[in-house]
C-alpha cells in the first residue's frame, strides 16, 4: 500500500515535471537530424560529447557527401575518422559507426525502415547486438529515427530523478527506463512518441542549463516546486552551503 502510494505520487511528479519544463523551454524539437540516418549517426557520434561536437562532425560529413549509409560504409576507418574527429574519441567512434554501417548495410540493405521494422523489443535487441551501440544509444535511435516507444535514459536523467527522490542514485538504466515509462505512458499512443521524445529533451535542457554535477542552479529551475521539502529550503542557499545542506 505505501508503495503503492509513492509510486502513484511519483508518477504525478513526472507528469508535472514535463508542464513545468515545457511551460520553460516551450516544444524542443529534438532530436535536430534532416533524416533518420543522421539521426542514427548523431546518436552514436554523441557519446561522451556535447552537441555542438557532434554538429561540427556531421558537417564534415554533409561537405564531404558522406551522410549516406553505402557511402558511409565505403569510407577507409581512417578517413572516416579524421572526417569526425571534431566528435571526440574520433577512433573508437569510427568503429563503433562501421560496426553499425556494417549491419545495415551488409544485412538490411542499407535500408533503415528494414533495420527498424518489427516490435520495438526485436529491433532493440538488434542494436544492443552491435558493438559499441549500449542502451542510451540504441533507445535513441529507436525514440528519434525508428519512431518505436523506446524511452531514453541518459546521466541528467539520473541525476535529476536522484536528487529529486525518483530513484535511487544506484537504479540501473532498465529501472529508470520503467519509471519513465510507466509514469508516461497515459497519453494515448498517438501523442505518445512526441511526448517521450520532448520529455527526454527537456530533460537535457534542464539537466544542461540547471541540474550541474558540481552547481545545481536550482532557484532558477522549472524543476525547484518539485524538489522535496527540505532540498526547496536550502535552495536558496549559496552553494556549496546548499549542497552540503540538501543535494547528495
Ligand atoms: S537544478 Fe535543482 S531543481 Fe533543478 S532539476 Fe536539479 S535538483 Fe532539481
Amino acid at each position: 500500500m505505501v508503495k503503492a502510494l509513492a509510486t502513484a505520487k511519483r508518477a504525478r511528479e513526472l507528469r508535472r515535471a514535463y508542464v513545468l519544463m515545457r511551460r520553460r523551454f516551450g516544444h524542443l524539437h529534438w532530436w535536430p537530424g534532416e533524416t533518420p540516418f543522421e539521426v542514427c549517426v548523431g546518436a552514436i557520434l554523441t557519446q561522451n560529447t556535447a552537441w555542438s561536437n557532434v554538429e561540427r562532425a556531421i558537417a564534415n560529413l554533409k561537405a564531404a557527401g558522406a551522410l549516406e549509409a553505402d557511402k558511409l560504409y565505403a569510407l577507409p576507418e581512417s578517413q572516416l575518422a579524421a572526417l569526425i574527429r571534431p566528435a571526440g574519441y574520433f577512433n573508437v567512434k569510427a568503429r563503433r559507426l562501421r560496426a553499425f554501417l556494417r549491419v545495415l548495410v551488409e544485412e538490411f540493405g542499407g535500408d533503415l525502415a528494414r533495420l527498424f521494422a518489427g516490435d520495438t523489443a526485436t529491433v532493440r535487441g538488434r542494436l544492443l547486438d552491435i558493438s559499441g551501440i549500449g542502451p542510451e544509444t540504441a533507445d535513441s535511435m529507436l525514440l528519434y529515427a525508428g519512431s518505436h516507444h523506446s524511452f531514453v535514459v541518459d546521466a541528467y536523467t539520473r541525476r535529476i530523478f536522484s536528487r529529486h527522490g525518483w530513484a535511487p542514485e544506484d537504479a540501473t538504466y532498465e529501472e529508470l527506463q520503467r519509471r519513465c515509462v510507466s509514469a508516461l505512458s497515459r497519453t494515448p499512443l498517438r501523442a505518445r512518441l512526441d511526448y517521450w521524445q520532448d520529455y527526454h529533451a527537456q530533460l537535457v535542457r534542464t539537466g544542461n542549463r540547471f541540474c550541474r554535477n558540481r552547481e545545481p542552479r536550482c532557484a532558477e529551475c522549472p524543476l525547484r516546486p518539485l524538489l522535496p521539502p527540505k532540498s526547496r529550503l536550502f535552495s536558496a542557499l549559496p552553494f556549496p552551503m546548499y549542497q552540503r545542506a540538501s543535494i547528495k
